[in-house]
């Protein structure tokens, strides 16, 4: 079946009720008919709902779902997307290893590669993802994973997933990719040989603006190894935000569509603006990883980033002008978003690393929303030519 139809009518089996729609499953426990399915159950001898911090109903749903969407056999998913993402390492990883990181990544995941894994003893060695040929000499014995993200937050480069499975194919790394910006509707890391695919489904696939959730999808061993972890540390996806999730999902297609085709056109009248310097989006024909854009997505996301005339100072001031976009730290929302990632989601970094993680001074990133492109035109360009 297509992605719409298995995104819709993947679903629990239905209650003696014949609901139609998924209910929720608020229960933290599970009874069991008698001694004997209690013990089978525990000793992982039968399949079933034991407790929601292992497993539930409607997490199992979306957990299902979203394996299916990627095109991977099983998935886990999680109270947040950075829950993913440690997670995905956390399963994986012992002291004494490294890992290979891009350095245009989620600045909390920076900070979790770069600091907290270190204290574990696991070693991070951040990478230039658009130079994979410089990745070849970093691979060291002890060498385990390679982690990155593309489109890269914030800066929209493109990483060569093709490239990137090649590479861990040849010296036997996990390849593990946050697909937040893309969705599995416009990418699917799998295809490229990527091993564990993690998400904030906080974000697009929420598309709404209201939960937080993330997921970890792979091959039923790799997850067995996630669920492993996070049965016993415990960052399991609340019942409610699963239900939330899992009907979001069926509307995936539709509004990804509609994301993209607003931020193709927003980039598209950037790109002529005279007070905006450069558009970065990566379908327009200007992005230098154009072509690698066009063959791994379907289309070019819902971000535009663009560098406004005048640096930090016309910048600031464009923020403060906005009446219908919001000022907010979350994306891929129905609501339009623009945010100036050097003074927030990126300023605990040092300077140098935001320089190399590509975020200049006057960068300013738009998570298009499902307004009329129109509305959201005007408002912005009325703050452009202030
Ligand atoms: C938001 C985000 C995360 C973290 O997800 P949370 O749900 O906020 O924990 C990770 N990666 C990317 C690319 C993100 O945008």
């Amino acid at each position: 079946m297509h992605f719409e139809t298995l995104a819709i009518r993947l679903q629990t089996e239905r209650s003696q009720h014949r609901e139609h729609s998924t209910p929720i499953f608020p229960t933290s426990s599970f009874v069991f008919d008698d001694a004997e399915q209690m013990r089978a159950l525990f000793a992982d001898e039968q399949e079933g709902n034991i407790y929601s911090r292992f497993t539930n109903p409607g997490v199992r749903e979306f957990e299902e779902k979203m394996a299916a969407l990627e095109g991977t056999e099983d998935a886990f998913a999680t109270a947040t997307g950075m829950a993913a993402v440690y997670a995905s390492f956390m399963a994986f990883l012992d002291a004494g290893d490294h890992i290979l990181c891009s350095r245009a990544v989620f600045g909390s995941t920076l900070t979790v590669a770069g600091q907290f894994l270190l204290r574990w003893g696991i070693e991070a060695t951040f990478i230039d993802p658009r130079d994979p040929d410089s990745w070849q000499s970093l691979v060291r014995p002890n060498t385990r994973m390679l982690f990155l993200e593309t489109p890269t937050n914030p800066g929209l480069d493109i990483v060569d997933l093709a490239a990137a499975g090649a590479f861990c194919a040849q010296h036997n790394l996990l390849l593990n990719v946050d697909n937040c910006f893309a969705t599995p509707y416009l990418q699917q890391p799998a295809r490229f040989g990527t091993h564990l695919i993690t998400h904030s489904a906080t974000k697009f696939i929420d598309g709404q603006g209201r939960v937080m959730g993330g997921v970890v999808c792979g091959s039923k061993e790799l997850i067995a190894e996630v669920r492993k972890f996070c049965r016993s540390t415990g960052p399991s996806l609340s019942p409610f935000n699963a239900w939330v999730l899992s009907k979001s999902l069926e509307t995936l297609a539709v509004r990804m569509d509609r994301h993209c085709e607003n931020a193709e056109k927003l980039a598209l009248l950037l790109e002529k603006h005279p007070q905006v310097e450069r558009v970065t989006y990566p379908f327009l024909e200007s992005h230098p990883d154009h072509a690698i854009a066009r063959r791994q997505m379907k289309k070019g996301g819902g971000l535009v980033a663009f560098e406004i005339r005048g640096g930090v100072e016309a910048g600031r001031k464009f923020l403060n002008n906005l009446t219908l976009c919001s000022l907010s730290a979350n994306l891929g929302d129905t609501r339009t978003i623009v945010t100036h990632p050097a003074s927030t989601t990126h300023a605990r970094i040092s300077p140098e690393a935001r320089a190399a993680a590509g975020i200049t001074n006057g960068m300013i990133r738009i998570s298009v929303g499902l307004e009329h492109v129109d509305d959201v035109w005007e408002d912005i360009q009325k703050c452009l030519s202030v």
